[in-house]
């Protein structure tokens, strides 16, 4: 299990040169891929999915459920302090941001619209989780 006090800084450049264009404008730009298009939407693969920019362990493939809004939807973190939370306000909508807890990559966004038991639907970016399949 990894360190999830210790933060991962890197400069801008560096994160530029290490991460896909895609990986870069979702993970440090807050960008959302394009619904339905991203690599992991239909992956049914059992794993451990981990954040593409620092190697946190972020989700698990059993907590992973189709919920056809076409991004990778997840009923729960792999772990509490994997990922944080945080109010976002932008494009005029009121949502919950979820971001890396280690390196505070953009992941994704949490929804209260999710099945049981959590009731929550953290909506991910495929270009910002990498599956480590079992
Ligand atoms: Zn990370």
């Amino acid at each position: 299990m990894s360190d999830t006090k210790t933060k991962v800084e890197k400069s801008e450049a560096e994160w530029r040169r290490e991460l896909t264009p895609m990986q870069y404008a979702v993970l440090r730009e807050k960008a959302t891929e394009r619904p339905f298009a991203g690599e992991y939407e239909h992956e049914t693969r059992k794993g451990t999915y981990t954040c593409a920019g620092c190697g946190h362990t972020l989700f698990e493939s059993d907590a992973k459920f189709d919920s056809g809004c076409g991004w990778p939807s997840f009923t729960a973190p792999a772990a509490d302090g994997h990922v944080d939370e945080e109010h976002d306000i932008s494009h005029g909508m009121i949502r919950t941001e979820v971001l890396c807890s280690k390196c505070d990559g953009h992941l994704g966004h949490v929804f209260n619209d999710g099945p049981g038991p959590t009731g929550l639907r953290y909506c991910i970016n495929s270009a910002s989780l990498k599956l480590q399949p079992k």
